[in-house]
């Protein structure tokens, strides 16, 4: 069997007036993710790694945020379309670990229903993927509540 690792990294802004999606759940707050889709920033460093382990591109190449389609796409349609193109290479899942920086709001009562709706997403058992979420301490733009960041690793195996 050969296994291959995969990372992924992406940023969005907050703003007021959008909802906040992440890990594929809306969340209660006063700001939400600015962007072309829905701007689910965990999803998005996941699908990255995804395909960063299957050497086929990124999720901007495939998902171009020029193409009307994808305007405020719900990222798991996403997601489900990116573990679709790394199984039609060969690829499955064999685990994935994601971190989310953000100072606000407190993601951690989250973390099982973004696991459970992600595994269902992609297939796969809720145990193979691991959420954790994180402040950088009020420092840089996460601390200061300018956007959320997020970065995942992921294991394929052929
Ligand atoms: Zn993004």
């Amino acid at each position: 069997m050969k296994t291959r690792v995969g990372f992924g990294f992406d940023v969005h802004r907050l703003v007021e007036g959008r909802e906040l999606w992440l890990g594929g759940i809306r969340i209660e707050h006063s700001l939400g993710l600015l962007g072309h889709s829905d701007a689910d920033v965990l999803i998005h460093a996941l699908c990255d790694a995804l395909l960063g382990a299957a050497n086929m591109r990124d999720i901007g190449f495939h998902f171009p945020d020029t193409a009307g389609e994808y305007k405020g796409i719900d990222s798991k349609i996403l997601l489900q379309k990116t573990v679709e193109l790394i199984r039609e290479k060969g690829y499955s899942i064999g685990n994935a670990d994601i971190t989310v920086c953000a100072e606000r709001p407190k993601l951690n009562p989250h973390i099982p229903a973004m696991q459970q709706t992600l595994a269902a997403c992609m297939g796969i058992d809720p145990d193979d993927i691991s959420i954790k979420a994180t402040t950088t301490e009020r420092l840089g733009f996460t601390g200061r509540e300018e956007g959320i960041s997020a970065y995942a690793v992921v294991l394929l195996e052929k």
